[in-house]
């Protein structure tokens, strides 16, 4: 049975930078975890990041693979560098991945750790900008599938192309 990485948050989990969830309503996605597929993971709270915790987000919206290479920070709004924490988290998520042979994410769309298409530009106003967050760039990069909550039809092809291939 194909596993499938999720955002904690998404689960009912409370490590939002707020302290609190974002669950997501969704009858795909609880049938997943009636199925037993999701294993739920904060890369942040792994990263060593506190609940609750100041935000943070990519400066210039450089996008997690420019944070991977390491041309950006992540930084929080009074400029503490907290890219270390973004960086153990991914590679952690990676680490979980390739241990349970997950090929499929969905993570939390915005996030600048879990943002597949979109993340905040780096100014803290609220602007969203076209990129991936650094756990989804390097999920991404090692060739795993990552969606958004918005795009759990999508996931839920993926997931059948995986199951298909390996049938
Ligand atoms: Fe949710 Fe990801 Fe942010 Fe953790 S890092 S709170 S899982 S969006």
């Amino acid at each position: 049975m194909e596993r499938i990485l999720v955002s904690a948050c998404l689960v009912g989990r409370p490590v939002r930078f707020d302290g609190r969830a974002k669950t997501l309503d969704d009858t795909l996605l609880a049938r997943w975890r009636a199925e037993g597929r999701l294993v739920a993971f904060c890369p942040e709270v792994e990263g060593g990041l506190p609940v609750p915790r100041p935000p943070a987000e990519i400066e210039g919206g450089a996008g997690g693979a420019a944070v991977l290479s390491g041309v950006a920070r992540v930084l929080t709004p009074d400029g503490a560098d907290v890219t270390r924490h973004f960086l153990a988290g991914a590679r952690s998520a990676l680490d979980v991945a390739r241990s349970t042979g997950i090929k499929l994410a969905v993570l939390k769309e915005g996030s600048p750790s879990c943002g597949s298409l979109r993340i905040h530009d780096g100014a803290f106003r609220g602007r969203v900008t076209p990129g991936a967050g650094v756990t989804a760039a390097l999920l991404e990069a090692h060739g795993i599938r990552v969606f958004g909550e918005d795009r759990l039809a999508e996931a839920a092809a993926c997931l059948d192309d995986l199951e298909s291939a390996t049938a």
